[in-house]
């Protein structure tokens, strides 16, 4: 039931020329410390989302800094991720609970894969609701530090599902949170603060050069001699690519120009993520100007670094958001950027300075055309913007806010 994922090689030395000397001799003292400790990641899946997204860099760059770092997913079944896929709405506010049969399988999934957790890792990590139960099954068996790592925004639960899942998450050694205000109450003790990270030198995020960027997007049936607003996101009701339909068509009266692109992945945990496809395909309208993509059309990592790269701005106009890796990643392509005023998102943009923070399709509309009039608004946005990722989200900071923890908890 647990799958071991394989990633690629990073070397920490490499990011040196992006994030300066000063923070990589830092994360060189701490993991002096902490070399050949054995660290095991537990996630949901290994495709899509950002969690994956995270790990892929992560575990390897852990691994460069002499740790034993794995990462395994829980192979569960469609009745698993149907459940897991309701867990995870209901913890963001969704008023559906779980049923009795629901946490059946649940617990089901969970207590089977934890019985096969190995004995000798020093820290578990275990990321998301999908297995917090983990703990209970498996925590006196296997010993270690258990750490449970939260990607969610849980500032508005559902309160009978919170209740049921606090309980299981109340005895990890730590709780890691991206912000103070997604602590739930119950959880209060052992808690850490802290954002995720992009990679810079992943295919998505490393540079690209406009005209490389421009030939990608062309062969998708951009005009790249014509503006793009793009989005990258899951089709999810969260994310609101309805909403930046709407955004799209205001802004469009004003420059019948603009193109829309939105591009998603459809992660494997992911159930309700086709039927969404569907409506946001309806919404559209069949309308030629708007491209609806996702990665059985081979929309990759460099596709969407190339679309990120190549749009004049990108949007992630959420309701709700965790974090929202897609505003650094934009930010970081320099890209003038525009997101819902939610969650993580506020963490990553300041209103004006180095982005537009917006709570509705007019205004969302509006920032579009203010920075498609104004070219240099829109570089210097992306400036700022790409500056404040470098000193904040980029993951050598994350990866040496992990060994921190490690050390704190030896
Ligand atoms: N992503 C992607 N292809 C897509 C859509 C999304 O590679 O078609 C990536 C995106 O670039 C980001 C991650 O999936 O790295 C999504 O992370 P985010 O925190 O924005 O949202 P989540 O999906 O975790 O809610």
């Amino acid at each position: 039931m647990l799958q071991p994922v394989s990633v690629g090689k990073k070397v920490l030395g490499d990011y040196r020329h992006l994030i300066g000397p000063t923070l990589v001799e830092e994360i060189g003292e701490l993991a002096g410390v902490l070399e050949g400790k054995r660290v095991l990641h537990i996630s949901a899946t290994a495709m899509g989302g950002g969690v994956s997204e995270i790990l892929y860099a992560l575990v390897p760059l852990m691994r460069d800094c002499g740790l034993d770092a794995q990462w395994h997913i829980v192979f569960g079944r469609e009745e698993f991720f149907n459940v897991t896929k309701l867990l995870h709405n209901a913890l963001q506010g969704n008023p559906r609970p779980l049923s009795k049969s629901d946490w059946q399988i649940f617990d089901k999934y969970n207590q089977i894969s934890a019985a096969e957790l190995a004995d000798d890792f020093d820290y578990y990590i275990i990321h998301d609701p999908q297995p917090a139960a983990f703990y209970q099954y498996s925590a006196e068996r296997c010993g270690g530090k258990w750490i449970w790592r939260c990607h969610l925004d849980m500032s508005t639960p559902n309160l009978d599902t919170l209740g049921q899942i606090v309980p299981m998450l109340r005895d990890y050694d730590t709780k890691v949170f991206h912000m103070q205000q997604y602590v739930p109450e119950g959880l209060a003790g052992g808690v850490e603060i802290i954002p995720p990270a992009i990679d810079p030198l992943s295919p998505k995020n490393m540079a690209l050069s406009p005209e490389d960027a421009a030939f990608v997007c062309d062969q998708f049936g951009i005009d790249v001699d014509r503006p793009l607003l793009c989005q990258v996101s899951r089709f999810d009701p969260w994310k609101d690519p309805l909403g930046v339909i709407d955004a799209y068509r205001l802004a469009r009266k004003e420059n019948d120009g603009l193109q829309l692109a939105l591009v998603g992945a459809m992660a494997t945990d992911d159930p309700e993520g086709w039927d969404y496809f569907q409506k946001t395909q309806e919404h559209a309208a069949s309308d030629p100007d708007i491209k609806i993509l996702n990665n059985l059309n081979n929309v990759g990592a460099i596709e969407v670094n190339a679309f990120q790269s190549q749009a004049d701005v990108v949007m992630q106009k959420s309701i709700r958001e965790g974090f929202g890796l897609t505003v650094s990643e934009a930010l970081w392509k320099g890209r003038p950027t525009i997101g819902g005023n939610v969650g993580g998102i506020p963490l990553q943009i300041q209103d004006g300075e180095s982005g537009f923070l917006v709570d509705s399709p007019e205004q969302a509309a509006e920032a579009t055309l203010a920075i498609l009039n104004d070219p240099g608004l829109g570089k210097h946005l992306g400036r700022v913007g790409k500056e404040y990722v470098r000193t904040h989200f980029l993951m050598p900071r994350l990866l040496r806010d992990w060994l921190r923890i490690f050390q704190d908890l030896s």
